[in-house]
């Protein structure tokens, strides 16, 4: 999805630095859900420090543009959430893949929870944690190779 960077919202940024621009135009090319190594990456010739990244990504969660998701086995990714509706994540615990899934009842928890519990939702992470299909074949796999190099006489009939 292509997202438009001259929205009110992104043009709301405080301080745009060239690099900050330079940050800016080149997450909507970015895949859905990236690192802030993925956004190195793509900096690499102009030069934007490692400092600059973290803190412009920090900047742009606190402004409500990104939303960072924690990963399980540390570290973390980023995606553009502006004009987008709240959606789980499927992730798996193989291979650390995230894919969006669409929940349209997540719209109307942070109401819910306001009148419930009195508690105001600044944003919503639902993540569903387990294997993706290609993690789950190779995993089927590798038990059916640890079953055939059991012996046969220990193997249970
Ligand atoms: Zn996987
Ligand atoms: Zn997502």
């Amino acid at each position: 999805m292509r997202l438009s960077l001259t929205s009110k919202s992104l043009r709301r940024l405080p301080r745009r630095t060239r690099e900050r621009e330079l940050i800016l135009d080149r997450l909507p090319s970015l895949p859905g859900h990236f690192s802030a190594d993925d956004v190195l990456d793509a900096l690499r010739r102009h030069g934007v420090s490692r400092a600059t990244v973290y803190r412009t990504l920090d900047l742009l969660v606190d402004q409500g543009l990104l939303q960072r998701v924690h990963l399980d086995e540390g570290g973390a990714r980023y995606e553009l959430i502006h004009d987008r509706a709240p959606h789980a994540h499927l992730y798996c615990l193989g291979c650390g893949r995230l894919t969006d899934y669409p929940l349209p009842f997540l719209l109307q928890l942070p109401g819910r929870v306001m009148r419930q519990k009195g508690f105001a939702a600044e944003h919503l992470l639902f993540r569903i944690c387990g294997y993706c299909r290609h993690c789950r074949s190779a995993r089927r796999g590798r038990r059916r190779n640890i079953s055939n190099a059991i012996p046969k006489r220990t193997r249970k009939s």
